[in-house]
């Protein structure tokens, strides 16, 4: 098995998922982390790797979702619940601007209140006010659901967040995208295929967006790679996706409660979804749940990491943020990879979409 691995590899062709549980369960650390680096030197620099400082605006923690393994929502109406000013988000955006930051994720509950016009102005205002910094204006998730609150299609939701001038949501939200994952964790939240049809709409309103994953919940290996398999044939099949960030459950303060996967373990699925995402140019480290440990992962596939300075979700759930960014930026050194700050990705074109006779489909740089 290995030796038709190293072959595909070699020949720059896709792995398939039942050698991609073979190399997971069987590879040792060494194989892993050699077959990663190929693919990734494929897209990368040797010896390169690139990085951001970014804050995790959570504008609200009230939410109706209920997954069992958020240790951040409120219900409407119980008491802790809050939702942000615009003076309040603006004042965490300069707290980040003073610490050299670059990027602005927002990330907060599914607000039964909130409607995507409402987003659209707190955007607008943030674009007028910081012009010179990149925002991931809501996840895909959220936008899911603010498209539910206004009654609106996605492809409506995203022609208003565009007007607004967004230029990036996130691929946040995601979890393990599978039913099974979903039906047992939050089943509020939304079905699969739904996520992509979002996601789809996004893109094709010509906002760029990105692809995530979380694992060590409960999640089966079969479930990893349904999440795994279906990503990838919607990068085949619609494109735009830049970037793939993996990072870990934290279990404290949650429903579901449980243990941390080891780092071992994250290290090793980095590897694996770099070498099956063939067609994801970038492979983020979650230096949020990881801390330092999260460089390791340049050499097993991942090509860049952002370095936070907030993040309320995962805080509340037992990660732990420093603002010692040297250090950070040394431990990448210390595994052989030269730190280079950067701006936004490239957003890659769109997949043409298949012809069919008489619709007046149009090519992918039009849509
Ligand atoms: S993970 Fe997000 S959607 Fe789920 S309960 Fe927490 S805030 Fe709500």
């Amino acid at each position: 098995m290995l030796s038709e691995i190293r072959r595909r590899i070699a020949d720059e062709a896709p792995i398939d998922r039942t050698q991609a549980a073979w190399l997971f369960e069987n590879a040792d650390d060494d194989t892993l982390s050699e077959l990663a680096t190929a693919v990734r030197d494929r897209f990368h620099p040797q010896g390169r790797a690139t990085w951001l400082i970014m804050a995790i605006i959570n504008y609200t923690n009230v939410c109706v979702a209920k997954c069992d393994y958020c240790a951040f929502y409120t219900l409407p109406n119980k008491p802790g619940g809050y939702l942000l000013s615009q003076d309040q988000v603006f004042e965490k955006i300069d707290a980040l601007t003073q610490l050299g930051g670059t990027l602005v994720a927002f990330n907060g509950g599914f607000h039964p209140k909130l409607r995507i016009t409402d987003y659209a102005e707190l955007f607008a205002n943030c674009h007028a006010r910081y012009p010179h910094l990149t925002f991931f204006e809501t996840t895909v998730a959220e936008f899911m659901f603010a498209c539910k609150v206004s009654k609106v299609s996605y492809a409506e939701g995203a022609r208003i967040l565009k007007a607004a001038g967004t230029e990036w949501i996130t691929g946040g939200g995601a979890e393990v995208l599978d039913e099974a994952f979903r039906k047992r964790h939050s089943p509020l939240k939304y079905r699969v295929e739904d996520f992509y049809d979002a996601q789809r709409a996004v893109l094709e309103a010509g906002i760029g967006s990105t692809a995530t994953m979380v694992i060590g919940f409960d999640e089966t290996l079969e479930e990893r790679l349904n999440h795994l398999e279906r990503l990838r044939d919607f990068q085949s099949e619609v494109g735009g996706l830049p970037s793939f960030l993996c990072w870990t459950y934290k279990p404290y303060n949650t429903e579901l409660g449980g243990g941390e996967v080891s780092s071992r373990e994250y290290l090793r699925w980095l590897a694996i979804c770099r070498i099956y995402l063939h067609n994801i140019p970038t492979i983020r480290t979650s230096v949020l749940t990881q801390n330092e440990r999260a460089l390791e992962g340049l050499r097993f596939g991942a090509n860049d990491f952002d370095i936070p300075t907030e993040d309320e979700v995962t805080q509340k759930a037992g990660a732990v943020i420093h603002h010692e960014f040297e250090r950070i930026l040394g431990a990448a050194r210390a595994v052989g990879y030269e730190p280079v700050q950067r701006g936004p990705l490239a957003r890659p074109a769109l997949a043409p979409r298949p012809a069919i006779p008489g619709d007046g489909a149009q090519p992918s740089s039009a849509r």
